[in-house]
């Protein structure tokens, strides 16, 4: 047989993941890189899951969206927003078939790994002023210290009224850090494990230093402080026993490599889903049918709590609208069908012991679908149906979308879930979709343009199924 035979044989029998640019042309790349130049923007101003909730509501009213009210009757084309306690938020188009034929959702979270305040972390020590952290998510500890942090939430004062803070973020701003021991006296710490190096208890937060007077007196700097805090947000120390407070990195989304062909950024795990999950429902214009791009919380904790998917708020949502059409809500789930929006490890070359490299997902090969998730022999995760990957396949395959498969890395390397589980355990076909990330969980986590863009493809065509 000859070479270019052989060759032909195997293009026709053998898998071949390719990268992106073999794929697709210079338009499609240039609509990828002004994609991104949204996302860029989303990620400068919605570090934590509340300013994302803000960000989507308001373009999600640009384009005619209202508040969801369960009283009212939709009709097809409508699009409404539900906002659960400002945290978590479903985006939904009524479709033109009943819901009884089920409805499309793409779920991503908008928490990120970051650094809370605890309840009373306000104190000082040998003139410093420090606030005491409680790490949110799963880190790396060694890496949050001797970076710039800023601070995000709110602040409920004793009076009931709600104060938004955000410092650290404009030019100008003072910005905090968590300090680290230099290496000349680090012998006895350089000698642990990097999970022990730093410990949960040394995460505290460098907030001040100068006394509030000569006088003599204790705590001068913490007073200082607080009155600082006063003048700005009018709180007392008590106002920080009901708060939330997130210290998160204070830098910018900025452009990776000499080509420019990858974003570095805090958050990309899940915002790297959210922002195109967003899109993709935006573009959509009267569906054949209801889609929903669900933006969900504390994913990086369990999804537990009343603004996690472990709780029932999306399936009271879609209970209402079942309701609303005169049908059974479960009958609504059981034919419903999901993009499990989440990020998935891309394989990195430094460290390539940690990936199985057949079944990894790779920078710039697309979106990555991800079968199952879970560690110890598939535990913990929804292990995605042959015929509901068919469907997705073919689907990806008809668009044209650049896509791969990837599991989270080698067999017993350690392991991770999303929210497929839970909503598959609405009895909702449900599969991971989304982004292949480098350093995932750091700091600062690496994405690829092309890659970006295919997820926002993905559940476009998703959202349009016939
Ligand atoms: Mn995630
Ligand atoms: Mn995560």
């Amino acid at each position: 047989m000859s070479e270019n035979k052989l060759q032909e044989l195997k293009d026709g029998l053998f898998y071949e993941p390719k990268h992106a640019m073999e794929i697709i042309d210079g338009e499609t790349v240039k609509q990828a890189d002004e994609f991104c130049e949204g996302y860029k923007s989303y990620l400068d101003e919605a570090k934590i899951e509340r300013e994302s909730v803000e960000f989507f509501v308001r373009e999600a009213e640009k384009r005619g969206y209202t508040e969801f009210d369960n009283r009212k009757k939709y009709s097809a084309g409508d699009k409404v927003y539900y906002n659960n306690r400002g945290k978590s938020l479903i985006l939904c188009v009524i479709g033109k078939k009943s819901v009884g034929e089920g409805v499309k959702i793409s779920a991503a979270h908008i928490d990120s790994p970051r650094l809370d305040l605890k309840p009373n972390p306000l104190y000082e020590d040998t003139n410093l002023a420090l606030f005491k952290t409680h790490y949110y998510g799963g880190i790396k500890k060694y890496q949050w210290t001797a970076i710039p942090l800023a601070l995000h939430g709110v602040v409920v004062k004793a009076n009931g009224e709600r104060v938004k803070v955000r410092i650290g973020e404009d030019e100008g701003d003072p910005q905090f850090v968590v300090t680290d021991l230099l290496p000349h006296l680090a012998q006895e710490q350089m000698k642990q494990t990097m999970a022990e190096g730093i410990k949960g208890e040394n995460l505290n937060i460098l907030i001040g230093s100068r006394p509030f007077s000569k006088d003599e007196g204790s705590e001068k700097v913490k007073l200082n402080i607080m009155k600082i805090l006063n003048e700005k947000y009018g709180i007392v120390e008590s106002d920080f026993l009901s708060a939330e407070l997130e210290a998160v990195p204070a830098y910018k989304a900025r452009d990776i490599g000499f080509d420019r062909s990858l974003i570095g950024a805090y958050g990309h795990d899940d915002k790297v889903c959210a922002y195109p999950a967003a899109q993709a429902i935006f573009s959509v214009e009267n569906p054949e049918y209801t889609c929903l791009t669900v933006l969900t919380d504390k994913e990086e904790i369990g999804s537990d709590g009343n603004t996690g998917l472990n709780s029932s708020y999306m399936k009271y949502f879609i209970s209402d609208l079942a309701v609303m059409q005169g049908e059974e809500p479960w009958r609504v789930l059981s034919n419903s069908e999901c993009l499990s929006a989440d990020v998935n490890a891309a394989f990195d070359p430094t460290y390539p012991e940690v990936s199985e490299r057949m079944n990894s997902s790779y920078v710039n090969n697309g979106v990555v679908i991800t079968k199952y998730t879970g560690a110890r022999g598939k535990s913990g995760t929804s292990d995605a149906s042959a015929e509901y990957m068919g469907k997705i396949r073919k689907m990806l395959n008809d668009s044209g979308v650049v896509w791969q498969i990837g599991e989270l890395g080698k067999v017993d390397a350690g392991g991770g879930g999303t929210v497929a589980m839970y909503v598959a355990a609405l009895n909702v076909d449900v599969v991971d979709l989304g982004v292949p990330v480098l350093s995932m969980h750091a700091p600062f986590e690496v994405v690829s343009k092309l890659d970006v863009y295919m997820a926002y493809r993905a559940f476009k065509v998703f959202f349009e199924q016939k």
